[in-house]
């Protein structure tokens, strides 16, 4: 079975403890936010590297399962996120 290994730190859009870094480009293998540093406190404020704002990945993954429909294909089956650790974020606006 495919699993996601854990990491060190929360991904800003799925909540899964995912990546080994933090703001550094990592494309999180859960949602496929790529970890750009967007600021958590402007949630509206587009990405440059994921191309839509926070608020929308995190709606995206709630609909989907990915951060954006165009990534639904690449991101890891919901079976190889069992375990991981999440800790949803309050949720701002
Ligand atoms: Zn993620």
């Amino acid at each position: 079975m495919t699993t996601v290994p854990e990491g060190r730190f929360q991904c800003p859009c799925c909540d899964y403890f995912v990546l080994a870094q933090h703001s550094r480009h990592e494309t999180c293998p859960v949602c496929w936010w790529e970890d750009d540093g967007s600021n958590l406190g402007e949630v509206d404020a587009i990405s440059s590297a994921n191309h839509i704002s926070l608020r929308q990945a995190r709606t995206n993954f709630a609909h989907f399962g990915a951060a954006d429909q165009a990534a639904v294909s690449l991101v890891a089956p919901a079976s190889a996120r069992v375990g991981l650790r999440r800790e949803l974020r309050a949720r701002g606006g």
